[in-house]
């Protein structure tokens, strides 16, 4: 009888992780399928994804397009890459040619940028608005009050597909501190989807420390590496 194999570490965590967002996803009468896990693979080698991958993983989270490229070049069409990172306009291109979903949009002039680099590559777009809702200087992000103006600019932009919000909250050890940040994206959400300018089913947060307080606030996108991959070196 062949052994079964072993399960890696990795298989391992992704399991947990599951099973956790499907517990959060329960415990507040939402659909766990509702909830898609993005594997923040950041400094984690193509061995290392491929695991991920080889257990079912799917949706991987990049922040860096340099490090990102090698990766998806490596690793071909089995998996559907997101960039979670810092864009500057002049890399709208290469991030158009890569990723699947830019959550990290945050400002008109790199959304003009996406929707040149995307006309050309003849490519529908999608992308989130990322929010910075502690207004701290030195995250990325949308202040609330820009959110109007850069939700109807994008929204109109033939290219670029708008499917909603992502937010990065400050960091904090407790969940619970972290909760009135999220409830905070769920609240701006519905506020943005009263002005009727385009629906936002999607909301991208909650990280390792968080994710189902996130997932009780509504998350949909959840970006979760170290408790996948472990601690980054
Ligand atoms: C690194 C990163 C994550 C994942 O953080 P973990 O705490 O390792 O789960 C999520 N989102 C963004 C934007 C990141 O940069």
């Amino acid at each position: 009888m062949p052994l079964r194999p072993i399960m890696t570490q990795i298989a391992h965590n992704l399991e947990e992780v599951r099973r956790r967002i499907a517990a959060a996803a329960r415990k507040v009468g939402r659909d766990p399928a509702a909830v898609k896990l993005v594997a923040v693979s950041k400094t984690v080698d193509v061995t290392r994804i491929k695991e991920a991958l080889a257990a079912g993983q799917k949706i991987f989270g990049e922040n860096y397009l340099q490090e990102a490229r090698g990766k998806i070049e490596a690793l071909g069409p089995g998996a559907q890459w997101h960039f979670i990172g810092h864009l500057q306009s002049n890399k709208a291109k290469a991030a158009v040619a890569l990723f699947h979903l830019i959550h990290s949009v945050d400002r008109s002039n790199l959304a003009q940028a996406l929707e040149r680099a995307a006309a050309q590559a003849g490519k529908i777009q999608e992308i989130l608005l990322q929010v910075n809702l502690a207004g701290e200087e030195t995250k990325s992000g949308a202040p609330p009050a820009a959110m109007p103006d850069l939700l109807r600019e994008t929204a109109r932009l033939p290219h670029l597909r708008v499917a909603g919000l992502m937010t990065l909250p400050p960091w904090l050890d407790d969940p619970e501190a972290v909760r009135p940040y999220f409830r905070g994206l769920r609240e701006l959400r519905e506020r943005l989807l009263q002005l009727n300018i385009c629906p936002l089913p999607e909301l991208s947060m909650g990280m390792s420390g968080d994710f189902e307080t996130a997932i009780e606030e509504g998350a949909t996108l959840v970006r979760v590496g170290t408790a996948i991959f472990g601690r980054r070196g």
